[in-house]
This record gives C-alpha cells, sequence and structure tokens, in this order.
C-alpha cells in the first residue's frame, strides 16, 4: 500500500478521511455504495451485494483506524479485497481497472492544470515550444490546446505502452498534440501550381498569376495557407519555376552582349530585372510578416535555388538573392524563408561552370546573412536524382518512392520519432563507461520494434483523415497522389507517397556511455557509431520492405526535445559525466558543440553520416564571425564538404544587429555602439532556422551558450 495516512491524536478516525489532495474531507459511506453499485451494473450483477460491501469495509476501518484517519486509497484497497473475500473476482478486477481509469484522467488533469498555469503566466519552462512561436494571446490559447491534445492522445489514443515510453523519455513521439489531426510537411508542387488556372485558399480564389509579381505574392499565401493544414514546415522544392513568368522576350534579349542590344531590348531587360526584385523582396517580407496559427507564429518556410536552366529562372535567383541580402525593412536578417542553395559540378560549383557567378552571388549572401545554407546534389546519395533533392528548412529531405515517381514536389514526411540512445546505452549492462554491447543492441532493436509499432499506428490514425480535413493541402490537390480524391475520400492513396521516419538523439553520449568516448574523441567511438546509424537505417528498409511504406531514417534536430530526454535521464541515472552532466543531448549524430575540434575533423567526422539518414541530416561549422568579406574561406569549406559525402550543411556564426539604426556585426555589450539602443536582436541558427536567442527553448538556450567555434 503506497498511500499515505496522517496521524492525529484525538480524533476517532473514521470521521474524516484523506483525499489524493492532502486535505481531509467528512467519511460518506454512500460513496462507496454508489461506486460498488455502478461497477455490479456492469457486470450484470445484482447492486444488493453494495450494502455487504460496505459493511466489511467498515469493519476492516475501525479496525485498523483507531486514531488516523484513513487515505482514500486505503479504502479503496479494502472495497477490492471484500469484493474478493465475497468471491466477486471479475467484478473486483472491473473496479481495479475503474480506478485506474480514474487515476490516468485524473493525473492527466492536474498535470494539465499546471502546464496551463505556467502558460498564463508566461513561465512556459517545461512547456517547450519551438524557436518560432511568439508570446502573444494567440500563441498561448495555442499553446493552450497544444499541451490538453498531448494529454488527450496519451491517453485516449495511443496504445498504453507506447504512451508510457514517450511519458517516460526512451523515444519521442513528435508534434503529438496534431497525433490525429495532421501531418508533418510538405514539398510544394509550385510548378504544377503556376499552370493551373487558378487556386481557392478557402477564402475565395487566386486567379492565374500572369506576371512575376503576382505569383510570387501567391506563393506567400500559398505557403501561409498550407501551413494552416500541417504541423511542420513548407518548401518550395524549386524557385526558379516562377520564371515562366518572367517575360520570354527577355530570353533572346539577355543572350546578346550588352553591346549588341537595341535600346528597347535593354529597357526590357532592366524593367523585368527591376520587377522580379520588388517581386522577391516583396515574398521576402511577405514570408516574415504574415501570420499563421491565428497570428502566433510566421509559416516555416524553406526555398530550393540554384541550378538554373534558362536565363529568366537565373535572373529570378539573382534577384532573390539580392533582395534576401538587403534585409527587411531595416536591414534586418529575414528569419524566413530558410534558403537552400544546390550545388553541382558542371552546373555551378566550379570555376568555369555556367554558373559559378551565381554560387559566388549565394557564397556573399550567406557569409552576411547564414543564408543560404547549401546542399551537395553530388554526394553518392542525391547524385542519382540529378539535381532533384530538395531539402526543408529542418533538414527534411523525401525522395525515394515506393509508389510513385521519385520526386520532392507534392511529398513530405507524415510524421517521425525519435529515440533516446544514451537512455540505451545507460540502460544496458556492465559498468558504467564499459557495457555490454550484446545487450545494447538488443535494448536497441527492441525500442526499434516500439518505434515502428507507434508508427503504424500513427498511420493507421492518420488514415481516417478525409479530404476535408486538410481542405488546401488536399482540397486544392498540392499533395501527389491527391488529384482524384473527393472532399470524403481518407487521404491515404495521396500519403502513401508521404514518408514516416525514425531518428533518434544524442549518439555523442550514447557513445561515452557505451565506451567512454564519443566520436570526436577516438576512432573506435566513431566506428560504432557509424554502426548504429548503419543498423537503424538497414532497420527502417526492413520496415519498409514488409509494410510496402516509404520508411526513412532521420537525423532529428531535437528542438525541444534537447532538454527533454536529459531530463529525465538525470533522475534516473543520476550525473554520468560526459552523458547526463550537460542541459541537452547532442543532435542526432553531430560531435557535440562543446568539444574542440577543427573544420576538417567536423567534416570529416560527420560527412559519413550523411548517407545513412535519407529522412534528413545536416552538419553545422560555427564560426567566430561573419564571413562576410571572406567567402573564399566558405567555399574552401564546401568543397571539403563535398569530399566527405556531405549532403547538406550550414555555417554559423553570430548575427547582432540593432533594431534602430540597423548597425550590425558582433555587438558584445548590451547596447548598440553606434545609437546606443539596447534593443540588439541577436540572430542565431537553431536547428535548421534563424531565430532570434531569447525565443529559443531552454535546452537549445543552454546548449547555444556552450557552442564553441571551428578553428581552420
Ligand atoms: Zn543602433
Amino acid at each position: 500500500m503506497k498511500s499515505s495516512t496522517a496521524r492525529l491524536t484525538a480524533h476517532p478516525g473514521l470521521q474524516e478521511i484523506i483525499k489524493r489532495d492532502g486535505r481531509t474531507a467528512v467519511y460518506k459511506p454512500e460513496k462507496i455504495r454508489r461506486a460498488v453499485e455502478k461497477a455490479a451494473v456492469q457486470e450484470g450483477e445484482s447492486t444488493e451485494i453494495a450494502a455487504e460491501v460496505v459493511g466489511r469495509v467498515e469493519h476492516q476501518l475501525r479496525q485498523r483506524f483507531q486514531d488516523i484517519h484513513p487515505h482514500v486509497e486505503n479504502i479503496q484497497d479494502l472495497v477490492v479485497q471484500a469484493l474478493k473475500d465475497m468471491g466477486y473476482l471479475k467484478l473486483a478486477d472491473v473496479y481495479v481497472r475503474y480506478r485506474a481509469e480514474r487515476s490516468r484522467v485524473r493525473r492527466a488533469t492536474s498535470g494539465l492544470h499546471k502546464k496551463l498555469e505556467q502558460i498564463v503566466r508566461s513561465d512556459a519552462r517545461g512547456v517547450e515550444a519551438n524557436a518560432n512561436v511568439g508570446g502573444n494571446f494567440s500563441a498561448k490559447l495555442l499553446m493552450g490546446a497544444s499541451e490538453a491534445f498531448k494529454e488527450y492522445y496519451l491517453d485516449a489514443v495511443i496504445p498504453e505502452h507506447l504512451a508510457h515510453l514517450h511519458r517516460n523519455g526512451d523515444f519521442h513521439i513528435h508534434d503529438l498534440d496534431s497525433y490525429g489531426t495532421t501531418i508533418n510537411c510538405l514539398q510544394i508542387p509550385f510548378a504544377q501550381l503556376w499552370k493551373r488556372e487558378g487556386i481557392n485558399t478557402g477564402y475565395g480564389w487566386l486567379r492565374r498569376a500572369k506576371r512575376i509579381s503576382s505569383a510570387l505574392a501567391q506563393e506567400a499565401i500559398i505557403l501561409q495557407a498550407n501551413q494552416n493544414d500541417m504541423f511542420g514546415g513548407q518548401s518550395d522544392p524549386r524557385f526558379e519555376d516562377a520564371g515562366v513568368f518572367v517575360p520570354e522576350a527577355y530570353e533572346t534579349a539577355a543572350a546578346k552582349p550588352a553591346s549588341e542590344r537595341s535600346r528597347s531590348e535593354q529597357e526590357l531587360i532592366d524593367e523585368a530585372e527591376r520587377e522580379a526584385y520588388q517581386a522577391c523582396e516583396a515574398l521576402v517580407h511577405n514570408l516574415n510578416t504574415m501570420h499563421s496559427r491565428a497570428g502566433s507564429q510566421v509559416p516555416f518556410s524553406t526555398v530550393n535555388l540554384g541550378c538554373p536552366t534558362n536565363a529568366r529562372e537565373k535572373m529570378l535567383d539573382i534577384q532573390f538573392l539580392k533582395a534576401f541580402n538587403a534585409g527587411l525593412g531595416r536591414g534586418e536578417t529575414p528569419i524566413f524563408p530558410n534558403v537552400v542553395f544546390r550545388l553541382k559540378s558542371g552546373i555551378n560549383f566550379d570555376p568555369g561552370d555556367p554558373h559559378y557567378d551565381l554560387y559566388q552571388l549565394a557564397l556573399k549572401v550567406a557569409g552576411r546573412r547564414m543564408n543560404p545554407t547549401f546542399s551537395f546534389m553530388d554526394s553518392s546519395f542525391n547524385a542519382p536524382f540529378q539535381d532533384a533533392v530538395s531539402y526543408m528548412g529542418c533538414r527534411s529531405r523525401v525522395i525515394a518512392n515506393r509508389h510513385g515517381e521519385a520526386r520532392p514536389e507534392g511529398r513530405g514526411n507524415i510524421a517521425p520519432v525519435s529515440l533516446n540512445l544514451p537512455r540505451l546505452a545507460m540502460a544496458s549492462a556492465g559498468a558504467m563507461y564499459n557495457k555490454d554491447l550484446m545487450d545494447f543492441w538488443s535494448h536497441l532493436d527492441g525500442l526499434l520494434d516500439a518505434a515502428e509499432e507507434q508508427l503504424l499506428h500513427r498511420l493507421d490514425t492518420v488514415k481516417e483523415l478525409k479530404v476535408k480535413d486538410l481542405p488546401f493541402t488536399m482540397g486544392q490537390r498540392l499533395y501527389m497522389g491527391s488529384e482524384n480524391l473527393e472532399p470524403e475520400d481518407s487521404i491515404w492513396e495521396a500519403i502513401k507517397h508521404g514518408t514516416i521516419a525514425i531518428g533518434y538523439i544524442g549518439l555523442a553520449e550514447c557513445l561515452v556511455a557505451l565506451m567512454g568516448t564519443h566520436h570526436g574523441q577516438s576512432d573506435r567511438a566513431q566506428e560504432l557509431g557509424l554502426e548504429i546509424a548503419a543498423h537503424i537505417r538497414r532497420r527502417c528498409e526492413m520496415i519498409g520492405d514488409s509494410h510496402q511504406l516509404n520508411v526513412t531514417c532521420y537525423a532529428t534536430p531535437a528542438e525541444g526535445l534537447a532538454g527533454r530526454f536529459v531530463a529525465i535521464d538525470k533522475n534516473k541515472f543520476g550525473m554520468v559525466q560526459g552523458v547526463t552532466d550537460q542541459e541537452f543531448y547532442t543532435n542526432s549524430y553531430h560531435i557535440p558543440v562543446y568539444h574542440e575540434i577543427g573544420i576538417a575533423d567536423k567534416i570529416r567526422l560527420e560527412g559519413p553520416y550523411h548517407k545513412f539518414h535519407d529522412a534528413g541530416h545536416i552538419s553545422y561549422i560555427e564560426l567566430e564571425s561573419p564571413v562576410e568579406q571572406n567567402p573564399e574561406a566558405l567555399e574552401t569549406i564546401h568543397h571539403m564538404m563535398a569530399d566527405a559525402d556531405m549532403g547538406y550543411a550550414g555555417v554559423n556564426f553570430p548575427i547582432d544587429e540593432c533594431e534602430d539604426c540597423a548597425h550590425h556585426g558582433i555587438l558584445d555589450d548590451e547596447h548598440c555602439p553606434a545609437c546606443g539602443s539596447p534593443r540588439i536582436n541577436r540572430v542565431r541558427r537553431v536547428t535548421g532556422y534563424l531565430s532570434y536567442v531569447h525565443r529559443f527553448a531552454s535546452g537549445k538556450k543552454y546548449e547555444y551558450e556552450q557552442r564553441t567555434g571551428h578553428q581552420a
């Protein structure tokens, strides 16, 4: 009996009982009677036995609680005992289950109340949101709903053993608050949309665009409208497709050397470039100001570009990069969209390539704004798709397809689940840093079984959704396979083209727990790290084979997760040096941010992991300052990354900007050195997107503070 009883001296015990919240209440035998009657009715037994149960319980109470109050749980235990003694075993069982159910609900509401209270008081510690959510009323409303939905799914929808693994921190079910209402993300098929007669946002029709300015205005609206149907990010897999809206005459005029153009040709070029620049400028502004989710956040948007096929497309890429580099109204660094520049030898990557100049421009912009990030189309796993692979800023990658064409457009991830690798390692048999690997592998396989079951359950749950539940994504037929679906149809025919993914957190801490060093510290650890990643990938493919599903392996970004897992594990395993002694676990396969390592070594060690993570991967290099004046350095780093078979990478550095006078650089003081303003925005990259430091979730904030620069 785990309940507590309070000692009272003078009172006879039976007049009052102790409630669960610790307060006392008057003892009422009719409460026992009613509960037993309820169970009896449910089991088809006579309700008359209730009176006898009350008699037996009271007899026991008088014996045991002469001068102390019984706890409500003591009474319930006695009820069960009485039922058993009377031979009503099945009824006792029903009563026990009824109690368990009630306490589940109670636990849910009491935890929920605490979280709601934190949200009301803007003290959302423990309510880990992502770095893109603001703190206004709508945001709080959304956070409250999110917490309530999480409890609902864990308590009432997800099988209990899987819900337990989530609560217990063995794995993490991502975007739990949206478990049964929508799916993750989409690479929007803009090329197709540009050919359509129009598109309905739900509040009216957008007519087919005729000019680049109206097309890119529509692009922002489409990204926003689709964000409202999904919990994850939205991307434009190939921005250049909007080049069809640049006048065709631009092509011939631009093909001539400037000296041979007629005056009207030159005017046409100037006018087309001016309009494209303004359209791109408006797109960037729109994506940083328009709201989604009832005004509580801006859409998570990503734009892929860099491999144009004609002069109109190339001009559009150039104008976009220029507009992005100019920044927002006061020159601030745009947080959105995330920009991904595709690199491919023969197109733009090497001197002599036809669009090498475009890459040079991208390098300059990246050195000032931390965007674009760069994707490598020649890597062993991207090359089979020519230059088609696109990345979403969250690092997601969706390309291979068991059910149709392997392309990004019209497809996305449905949902991931992430494993807590350090936990597995610590729970394996063996001494602290010398674990039994056989035991670890069998633990890992057990957890992979559960992850498979969890993803299949989620898929079964979202299969129930109908086209009308995602009115824009499916209703406007953005998703591959949704072309012939009607509002009442299941979305399955579309989402079978999507992916489900298994990811993980903390390979570095896992390796330390297993063998005492992580992969930045020893070759043996690197070898084992690669073996673990390969094992998880193989397992994803096996699950895909046996269920005919697109199952992929994910390098989890771990934003809210970074602090959650380690907090739980600290309670279970105490302070384990190099494992639980930080406030976060390291992102996926990354070398820990606090580990001192040179640029070349970081790239050499993380590169080989990219190929295993077909659901998405990224590597970062941390620099001490912007590299605006030194684009060659960035170019050198890119070639090292390409040589290491990386697929996607970013270079990070601090960007501090004065909100009042647009002065920028590394502003160490609390006040702007130019105008004295205290309003300094500190822009940093967090898990794939830029954000302001003051918006980081707590685990991420700590991780950021521990980051150490990588030296050449
Ligand atoms: Zn200033």
